[in-house]
């Protein structure tokens, strides 16, 4: 369906877990606290919410988390909402660690897509930004993943790491601008920047049929503590290198990476300027929380609670994993609330995130419980 400013909103993404094998220090370092497994959808809660998306016409669903794979029945998830009709596309977002194990139940499954968050191929940085040693496991991952005849997306976060690496006070887009600071002087060589690799990176794209796109980090949760790298500028790096890079414009998905071809290379490079390009017009998304909270925007802490809907005063207390079953009259007068309050928060999604004005920002949770 439209939103209120006319774009058309035909993708979700589901987060199914706000827990997580790694803490990547942008997303959920050390410390970070996780929810009662009792708060989060069931199975069934999140198929009726992607029927009921679909009635809307949601067509494309990106399974996200914390990490989906740490919740055991996530290939389960993926076979139900294969088979939810109107649903195109399912594809997930996943760190790696464990997506070698699952890969046969997930092609068995029917998923469409795998993203490999991957920001560094160093493996002490990789180590300093997740708290884990496991890059090689991840490496091994995607190369079985490609072999499965997965279409994969290898996604890099583009900021500024290691010890000492907090952003200065101001806007998101200041940072990296200031005199003797920034543009100018912008260094891809500095330690402890995830640009630094791009090399590495990209040489995945060469050697792979694979997608490496880099993403400029995002002021929610503890990425406002990185001084974000516009991938712009990171383009123009991988530009000197290979003059003869070309714009590919081809469909690789449906989001706003804006993806290169260099010759020779049996991938892309994709850039995602998610703070320095505003592209907010073109928005076709909205987010579904790990507790069922249906957001229209990353930056504002607006939405609908849709779980309220589905267990309407059916949770109880102790129980993990509710599972609310009204039938008859009942599970059809749900069904008709829940569509409604769907409805109202796709119409009313936020014309624009404010990342360059971060006292406009509301959003308050972390990004392992939003999905990224
Ligand atoms: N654990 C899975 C993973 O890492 O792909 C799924 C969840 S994770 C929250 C989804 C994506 O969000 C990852 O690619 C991660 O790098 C990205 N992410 C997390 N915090 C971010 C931020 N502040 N700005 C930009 N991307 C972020
Ligand atoms: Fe976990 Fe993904 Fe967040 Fe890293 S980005 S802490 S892998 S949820």
């Amino acid at each position: 369906m439209k939103d209120i400013q006319g774009r058309d909103i035909d993708y979700m993404r589901i987060s199914i877990t706000d827990r997580c094998n790694l803490r990547c220090k942008y997303c959920m370092p050390k410390g970070t606290g996780h929810v009662k497994q009792r708060e989060i959808l069931s199975l069934e809660e999140i198929r009726e919410i992607a029927a009921c998306g679909a009635g809307l016409g949601i067509r494309h669903l990106k399974i996200t988390g914390g990490e989906p794979l740490v919740r055991k029945d996530c290939c389960r998830l993926v076979e139900m909402l294969k088979a939810v009709p109107g649903i195109e596309t399912v594809t997930m977002t996943t760190n790696g660690v464990l997506l070698e194990a699952y890969l046969k139940p997930l092609v068995k499954a029917g998923i469409d897509g795998i993203n490999v968050s991957l920001d560094t191929l160093d493996q002490s940085l990789y180590q300093e930004i997740t708290g884990q040693d496991r890059l090689g496991q991840v490496l091994q991952a995607i190369h079985q993943a490609v072999e499965q005849g997965i279409a994969v997306k290898v996604n890099a976060v583009a900021a500024e790491f290691g010890e000492g690496k907090q952003m200065p006070e101001g806007n998101a887009t200041d940072a990296g601008e200031k005199e003797g600071d920034g543009a100018g002087t912008w260094d891809p060589k500095k330690k402890g920047s995830t640009a630094r690799n791009w090399r590495e990176l990209a040489g995945l794209a060469r050697r792979l049929p694979v997608d490496v796109r880099f993403i400029e980090i995002m002021p929610v949760g503890y990425g406002k503590r990185f001084r974000p790298i516009d991938p712009e500028r990171l383009l123009e790096e991988i530009r000197r290198e290979h003059p003869g890079m070309q714009k590919d414009e081809r469909i690789h998905g449906f989001g706003p990476a804006v993806y290169y071809r260099i010759p020779g290379y049996l991938g892309s490079i994709g850039v995602i300027r998610a703070v320095h390009g505003k592209f907010c017009g073109e928005c076709n998304r909205v987010r579904l929380t790990a507790q069922g909270f249906l957001k229209g925007c990353l930056c504002y802490e607006d939405g609908t609670d849709l779980r309220a809907f589905l267990r309407d005063g059916a949770e109880r207390p102790g129980q993990d994993w509710p599972c609310r079953r009204a039938e008859g009259t009942k599970g059809a007068e749900i069904q008709g609330r829940l569509k409604e309050a769907m409805k109202k928060a796709i119409w009313e999604k936020p014309a624009a995130h404010c990342f360059e004005r971060l006292e406009g920002m509301t959003e308050q949770r972390g990004m392992n419980a939003i999905g990224g």
